[in-house]
């Protein structure tokens, strides 16, 4: 039953170490608002940024799974900066939800599935891989250009190889970011991943390399140029929905390369609005209506991307790939 089930792999965790995790959240300017504004938007007031932010977030989201045509989410821990070297640069990023968080959670929902974080340049990198394998990770996520990670590195070839043994993808975020500070931009450059792939790693490039804003580098066609010579590569669809962002979200549907390569995920909480998606005639005026009017951010991303044409199996392939 597991394979028909319908799968948002890309939804983030948000907590401020609250509950005592040791997570923390650091927000300044723009980021500030930013997060702000997203909780509003979810009915979560922004006061919860100082409360007990890891209960009144996963209490919430939990509903909205329930509430929406998805049978269960991959929640996402959020790794620390760190040098190449393994040190941990608490000074940098602008939050840390240990893996712990989701693992517990998702033991405690089981529309919750465990996305665990981890740096591969620390010092216990394959201890805490081991750990996370035996609390249920289904997934390991990780963004090269935030956390200052290059996949590509030689030293990461046994925790790439570990991973692809233990069959857990690594689902990497490649092109443009802003919602979490850039340490290094170099790095959101996909064919970077060619290593972890050559290791024998299942790798989702999240985003599928598309560019967030005016000025990003976009990497969407070298995505699709590695899509024939790596089976084991795909790309999530994830905040594509969007005013920056969807540029390439038809193409995600048309290039026949990409076919069958295609996952849906969210990126919840980023705001979902589909303006542009009818505004570029990708979609009628009541069609777009009649789904942005959706209240639970969940459903009205599924929808939109069903109204663009992304058959049910963008939903359900997810269940293949994930570690069981
Ligand atoms: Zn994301």
């Amino acid at each position: 039953m597991f394979q028909s089930r319908r799968i948002d792999m890309h939804v983030h965790m948000v907590g401020n170490g609250g509950e005592g995790s040791g997570g923390w959240l650091r927000l300044k300017g723009w980021h500030r608002w930013l997060a702000g504004f997203m909780l509003r938007q979810l009915g979560v007031p922004a006061s919860a940024l100082e409360g007990d932010l890891e209960q009144i977030y996963s209490e919430h989201l939990v509903e909205l799974v329930r509430a929406s045509s998805m049978d269960s989410i991959v929640l996402l821990a959020h790794e620390r900066v760190h040098d190449p070297d393994g040190t941990p640069r608490e000074d940098l990023g602008s939050m840390f939800v240990p893996n712990d968080v989701v693992l517990g959670l998702a033991e405690k929902f089981p529309e919750f599935l465990a996305g665990v974080s981890i740096h591969p340049a620390r010092t216990d990198a394959l201890d805490e891989l081991e750990r996370c394998l035996e609390g249920g990770a289904v997934l390991m996520k990780c963004l090269p250009n935030c956390q200052n990670i290059d996949p590509s590195d030689r030293r990461y070839r046994s925790f790439w190889e570990r991973m692809a043994a233990a069959g857990l993808p690594l689902l990497a975020h490649t092109g443009g970011e802003h919602t979490v500070p850039i340490i290094n931009p170099a790095l959101a450059d996909p064919k970077l991943l060619r290593f972890p792939l050559e290791c024998g790693v299942t790798v989702i490039a999240a985003h599928c390399g598309t560019g967030s804003g005016a000025f990003d580098r976009d990497y969407f066609d070298d995505w699709v140029a590695m899509l024939p010579e790596f089976p084991n590569l795909y790309g999530d669809i994830s905040a594509l929905v969007s005013l920056n962002r969807c540029a390439h979200l038809r193409d995600c549907l048309r290039d026949p390369k990409a076919a069958g390569r295609i996952l849906h995920g969210s990126d919840f909480p980023v705001p979902v609005l589909g303006h542009r998606l009818w505004l570029q005639g990708w979609i009628d005026r009541t069609t777009f209506r009649r789904c942005q009017k959706i209240g639970n951010p969940l459903e009205r991303d599924w929808q939109f991307k069903r109204a663009l044409g992304f058959p049910e199996e963008t939903a359900t392939r997810a269940a293949g790939l994930l570690r069981r």
